[in-house]
């Protein structure tokens, strides 16, 4: 099989080892489940209580206030909609994920009350425009950090202002847990979103933090799991995952930042000694790898199909169809000039790359702009 240099870790990352040994036993062998009376399952219930903590103590949560779920999509329809059926009006900003937006979308259409924050070019919310959107007692959704462009959020400062309004605050953490500190308690969040197979946990699980004291209306009912807040008979192999990926990812997170970041340097470095034209997107306050890079008069598509006949797994900002190249959302709020956007793609670089995949990435992209330069010629 060709060797492959995975530069996509926004969109999912390799399960961690110490994550796929600590499954092993639930997949194979304990697989009881956790409702049953009898010892055999009772080790389970031992199990998931120990991941809870786990998980708690990783983001300054109480474990009562940590909810599992099957993924960051499903967390976030559970903020969004919890909210709707509470009555409370919706704030969120331009450049949430769609699993955010479309919830916000199937709530504006049964007439729920859903407003849109801007966002300037860098993808920063507009502090300003946010108090005179915010109801009293709405839900303000602000994700931590963007997955296109990396930016982080001013979160302390939003969940403030959302308790001036005497509004719960929801964050979409998905891009941030696991690669920058969090800490619920000290940031004033009320409400956070997570999904393991962002930082190096299985997919197929994730989980919703709820401040102690909020009570937020269930979607998914049947069975008295999850504190009669969520049913269903628990992915136990998932959480355990998610837990040891989460704990070994804190544990070294200093080291992880300094060394994805060292990544990141090298690729831009590289690029700008070889004299390639690009932008880069984003606030310098980014998620460590998370680079989204704008060639001019190229098509980021066109360099995604170039990059994976090497290889080299990367995203773009742009989706074509048969007839047309559809910029992202994300790149349309913050207004980059339309050239640009069609050219735009994302570089995401994890703890697993290597400097030496990263000059091979930054060769196979000088290469690239350089066909795509003659080519316009
Ligand atoms: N929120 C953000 C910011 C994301 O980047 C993603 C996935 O890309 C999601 C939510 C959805 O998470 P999941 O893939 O676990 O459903």
């Amino acid at each position: 099989m060709k060797r492959i240099i995975y530069a996509d870790n926004a969109a999912t990352t390799c399960l961690s080892i110490a994550a796929r040994n600590a499954m092993m036993r639930f997949l194979c062998d304990d697989y009881g489940n956790a409702s049953q009376p009898y010892s055999f399952s009772r080790f389970i219930q031992k199990t998931l209580k120990e991941a809870r903590q786990t998980i708690a103590d990783c983001i300054g949560a109480s474990p009562d206030e940590i909810f599992f779920t099957s993924c960051g999509t499903e967390s976030d329809n559970w903020a969004i909609k919890g909210a709707y059926y509470l009555g409370r009006d919706i704030v969120t900003s331009q450049i949430e994920h769609h699993a955010i937006l479309n919830s916000c979308k199937f709530v504006d259409s049964r007439n729920g009350k859903v407003s849109y924050i801007p966002v300037d070019n860098m993808g920063m919310v507009s502090i300003t425009e946010i108090d005179a959107l915010l109801s009293d007692g709405c839900l303000l959704s602000v994700m931590t950090a963007n997955n296109e462009l990396g930016t982080i959020e001013p979160i302390d400062e939003l969940a403030d202002i959302a308790h001036r309004h005497h509004a719960i605050f929801h964050t979409d953490a998905v891009q941030a847990i696991g690669h920058i500190p969090i800490d619920v308690h000290k940031m004033g969040i009320d409400m956070l979103s997570a999904s393991a197979h962002k930082f190096n946990g299985p997919k197929g699980v994730g989980f919703l933090y709820v401040k102690s004291g909020l009570v937020w209306p269930s979607l998914i009912h049947g069975g008295s799991q999850e504190r009669k807040s969520r049913a269903g008979t628990e992915n136990v192999a998932g959480i355990v995952g998610m837990a040891t990926a989460l704990q070994e990812n804190y544990e070294k997170l200093d080291g992880n930042m300094d060394y994805v970041m060292g990544l990141e340097k090298l690729l831009i470095d590289n690029l700008n000694e070889a004299g390639v034209l690009f932008n880069r997107n984003g606030s310098n306050n980014h998620i460590p790898g998370i680079v989204s890079l704008s060639f001019p008069n190229q098509s980021g598509e066109s360099m995604l199909h170039r990059l994976d006949l090497k290889g080299i797994c990367i995203s773009t900002g742009s989706a074509c169809d048969s007839h047309n190249t559809q910029v992202s959302h994300v790149l349309k709020s913050i207004h980059l000039d339309e050239n640009l956007a069609k050219g735009t793609i994302r570089v995401s670089l994890g703890k697993y790359n290597t400097e030496e995949e990263v000059r091979t990435i930054s060769t196979a992209l000088i290469d690239i702009s350089k066909i795509c330069r003659q080519n316009n010629n």
